[in-house]
């Protein structure tokens, strides 16, 4: 593992709070907001184009608008570059974890993680979360606050910067996957969240396909209809046990939605063909890891398109759960795909700079970072 403290804490190069961040605005939303200052719609295609595909960042550079434009775009907008305060490269995969300043003093974290034939992002939506799921490290912050738009994208367009020019990942991949699996509840910041969505599949923007983008709820069963109608991303649902009575313990959202109203929204979820709903199971040693589980697993996904996603439970300070043995999750899975049904296991990358599932912390990481805190831990499997 290597690490590096790249900013002191007080660095700052937020944008005057006079100018509106540029990456905060999906296609259509900036075409209106020329168009009503009188200028020509096709100049916000060409701001995405130089911003989103040629990485630039400033509005100078823009050769192609006319002065006066850019001088327009120079007064009212910014194009936010987030100072970096840390980045850690875990030696054992090449999953890198960057920590970002945001405006308030905050900071948030996002990871990239090279694969074989890909470079996935995973990226927050909020800083900590308000659904305090007890096997999470971030729950154990409570929410913070939501990031804007901005500051979701910026997590994006700034990793990519900061890997060069050839902006290409450890094992020699561009960004090609986002999963909204960092810190925080994507949907309970929905409307930055579907922006956000939208500024990354936009033709003008990143340009990446709905299905390369995967958004992870813990189960907002009010706004799962809605995200399936509003994009065209993977729709991933934190299900991690299959009783009420477990549920409601370790996620106490399921004293408000429970498992009947989260499958029931499940199986009315809008959802083109050939496309599946990915359910997540937090593997807790000896708690949901059984041959029952498994069985009421298959009872609770029948009918809906599924695919499940088995996550041995990563251990961080202060929990109280065990991570289960690597054998009993390869049994659960083959359990499974005996059973004709699609699974997965995710050995989550970058475990020795905790930047695996569950594990970003934000400031309470950074300070650990600071002090120097990483060390390398021990890895199950
Ligand atoms: N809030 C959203 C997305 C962020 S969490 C959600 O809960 O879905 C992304 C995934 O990490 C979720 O499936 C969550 O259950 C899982 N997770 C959280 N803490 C974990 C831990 N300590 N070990 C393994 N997975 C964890
Ligand atoms: Fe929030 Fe997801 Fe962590 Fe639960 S698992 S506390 S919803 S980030």
């Amino acid at each position: 593992m290597s690490y590096q403290v790249l900013a002191p804490e007080s660095a700052n190069t937020e944008a005057p709070a006079e100018k509106h961040s540029i990456t905060g605005f999906t296609l259509e939303q900036l075409t209106e907001a020329f168009c009503k200052m009188g200028k020509e719609s096709y100049r916000a295609k060409q701001v995405f184009q130089w911003i989103y595909q040629k990485h630039a960042t400033s509005f100078s550079e823009m050769s192609n608008i006319s002065k006066d434009m850019r001088a327009y775009l120079e007064e009212n907008y910014s194009i936010p570059q987030p100072s970096l305060v840390a980045t850690q490269t875990s030696e054992e995969d090449g999953t890198q974890k960057f920590l970002f300043k945001i405006a308030g003093d905050k900071t948030v974290e996002t990871v990239l993680i090279p694969g074989t034939d890909r470079l996935t992002q995973c990226v927050s939506s909020q800083v900590g979360c308000a659904l305090a799921c007890r096997f999470c490290n971030t729950g154990d912050m409570g929410l913070v606050r939501n990031l804007e738009t901005h500051e979701i994208i910026d997590q994006v367009l700034q990793a990519s910067r900061e890997l060069g020019h050839d902006h290409k990942g450890a094992l020699g991949h561009r960004l090609s996957n986002i999963v909204f699996m960092g810190m925080g509840e994507p949907f309970h910041n929905f409307e930055a969240m579907i922006d956000a969505v939208n500024i990354l599949t936009c033709d003008f923007g990143f340009g990446l396909g709905g299905r390369r983008i995967t958004v992870s709820t813990s189960g907002l069963v009010d706004k799962i209809e809605e995200f399936g109608n509003r994009t065209n991303a993977n729709l991933a649902i934190s299900l991690n046990a299959t009783t009420d009575e477990m549920r409601s313990e370790i996620m106490p959202i399921n004293k408000k939605w429970n498992l009947t109203d989260l499958m029931e929204a499940c199986r009315n979820y809008p959802m083109a063909p050939r496309r599946r709903i990915t359910f997540e199971y937090v593997m807790l040693g000896g708690l949901n890891d059984t041959v029952d589980d498994a069985k009421r697993m298959i009872k609770l996904l029948k009918g809906v398109a599924a695919k499940i996603n088995l996550i041995p439970y990563n251990p961080h300070p202060a929990s109280p759960y065990k991570r289960p043995q690597l054998e009993t999750v390869y049994k659960m899975q083959r359990y499974f795909l005996d059973r004709g049904m699609n699974c997965t296991v995710r050995i989550s990358k970058g475990k020795d700079i905790l930047a695996a599932c569950g594990q970003l912390r934000s400031k309470e990481a950074e300070k650990h970072l600071h002090r120097h805190y990483f060390e390398k831990r021990p890895v199950v499997g």
